[in-house]
């Protein structure tokens, strides 16, 4: 059995293996361990091999496991990835670091009104990205922009939803999350990656003011081809904590 800082180290030298071969640099990428499923002593031991940025799906979960690791809370940084109710948008923004999974103008919304009164930054901003789904694929939550590239409408209809996001004065958006559709092969994951990338692009065109620096995209099974594609947040579960 390997050690979980074997996986670990393995998994990171996968990430640099990846964007060398495109020129980038590995230091420009951040892995994300996703802790779902896995008790506080598994974050604990991560963090122990040098791992401080952890994923949880669901706010419930990750509480508990929170207040477990309250004395390491400052050099923990905690993404919430899973889809969030607005009905769990204040707990969310008082507990998340960064917020992946924004997927509606109304969840925003609730978000900006919490994360006013969660101290954080001095300006009081909490980081989120914009969950967008390109393939259309019906399981996976996230803006629907399918077909956005080829029909004008849908993707106007997204800009008009980011422009009145943008304007919330208590987030900080910073660039795009997506979940590419299971496949046998990662590449089939490269156009999804590549087309969420290319949205990325136009967005920060017609947006300047907001810095759209980061693409969270890739997982065990598709994080070196979407590293290739530009990924700048990792989120990777089973590579690092095995099956679960
Ligand atoms: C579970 C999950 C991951 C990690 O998946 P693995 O296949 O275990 O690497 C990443 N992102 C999201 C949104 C997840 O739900």
């Amino acid at each position: 059995m390997e050690t979980l800082t074997e996986r670990l180290t393995a998994v990171r030298e996968r990430i640099a293996a990846a964007a060398r071969r495109v020129n980038r640099d590995p230091a420009t990428i951040r892995l994300v361990g996703v802790t779902k499923a896995h008790p506080a002593d598994v974050i604990r031991a991560a963090l122990e091999a040098g791992l401080c940025d952890v994923g949880e799906n669901r706010v419930q979960e990750a509480e508990a496991k929170m207040a477990a690791l309250e004395a390491e809370r400052q050099r923990l940084t905690w993404h919430l990835i899973g889809h969030l109710q607005t009905n769990k948008a204040k707990k969310a923004a008082m507990l998340f670091d960064m917020v992946h999974s924004v997927d509606s103008l109304r969840l925003a919304q609730m978000l900006d009104q919490h994360a006013a009164e969660a101290s954080r930054d001095a300006q009081g901003r909490l980081p989120i990205l914009l969950q967008v789904n390109v393939s259309g694929e019906a399981t996976k939550f996230g803006f629907d922009l399918d077909g956005w590239e080829t029909h004008l409408d849908i993707y106007e209809r997204f800009c008009a939803d980011v422009e009145r996001i943008l304007a919330l004065p208590h987030l900080d958006v910073r660039g795009l999350m997506t979940i590419a559709p299971w496949g046998p092969d990662p590449e089939q994951a490269r156009p999804i990656f590549r087309a969420v990338r290319r949205l990325r692009d136009k967005l920060a065109q017609r947006f300047p003011a907001a810095a759209w620096r980061e693409l969270s995209m890739g997982m065990t099974d598709d994080f070196e081809v979407a590293i290739e594609e530009g990924a700048t947040i990792v989120r990777i579960g089973r590579a690092i904590f095995g099956e679960r």
